[in-house]
């Protein structure tokens, strides 16, 4: 079932220029996996896990249990940083797009709900806004798997496993990614 894009015109070839645009600015190649923890250090964003912020008493397993629908969130604190706080439970690939979606929204300056702010917060969610959820999902993915990357792995015969392999992402990311770009429509052009 086709979802109704909210991007406005041009977001998608802009976040894929700023994918590029940030490996170069750590001296990687378009092609070169991206570490969503070494992106946040560049981004001065630090990254905690629950336990580290959540009071002792409180159960984490209930609320970020490996099984458990909870991400990530972003938050500024009282002295105005802005935070990640990640379900340090999810599988490795994971936890590599759910912080490149929260540095997504960073990036894109997507406004904070009020009471994000401040460190004493109940365990809550984003508030959920449609367009701005696409957007980060768009650059979030972007980060993760460059579209020129893309083509570099295919253009190699890469297979989807061995791709998501170098790009520390899921065989899903990687597919979604193949589908979202229309890479393979230009292969076609261009030959391959
Ligand atoms: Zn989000």
């Amino acid at each position: 079932m086709a979802k109704v894009s909210l991007l406005p015109r041009g977001f998608k070839s802009k976040a894929e220029k700023t994918a590029i645009a940030l490996r170069t600015e750590l001296g990687l190649l378009a092609s070169d996996p991206l570490c969503g923890f070494k992106l946040a250090e560049h981004l001065n964003v630090k990254v905690f896990t629950p336990l580290e912020i959540f009071p002792a008493e409180t159960n984490i397993e209930d609320l970020v249990g490996s099984d458990k629908g909870w991400s990530a969130l972003t938050m500024k604190t009282g002295s105005d940083a802005t935070i990640i706080i990640h379900n340090h439970l999810h599988a490795p690939a994971r936890q590599q797009s759910n912080l490149m979606h929260e540095m997504a929204h960073i990036i894109c300056c997507h406004k904070q709900p009020e009471r994000h702010k401040g460190i004493n917060l109940p365990f809550i969610m984003r508030e959920f806004d449609p367009q701005q959820e696409q957007e980060a999902n768009y650059l979030g993915s972007a980060l993760q798997i460059t579209r020129d990357g893309l083509l570099w792995a295919l253009k190699k015969r890469m297979e989807v496993a061995e791709i998501a392999e170098h790009y520390n992402a899921s065989p899903a990311m990687v597919t979604l990614r193949i589908n979202t770009t229309a890479v393979k429509k230009q292969l076609g052009y261009m030959g391959y």
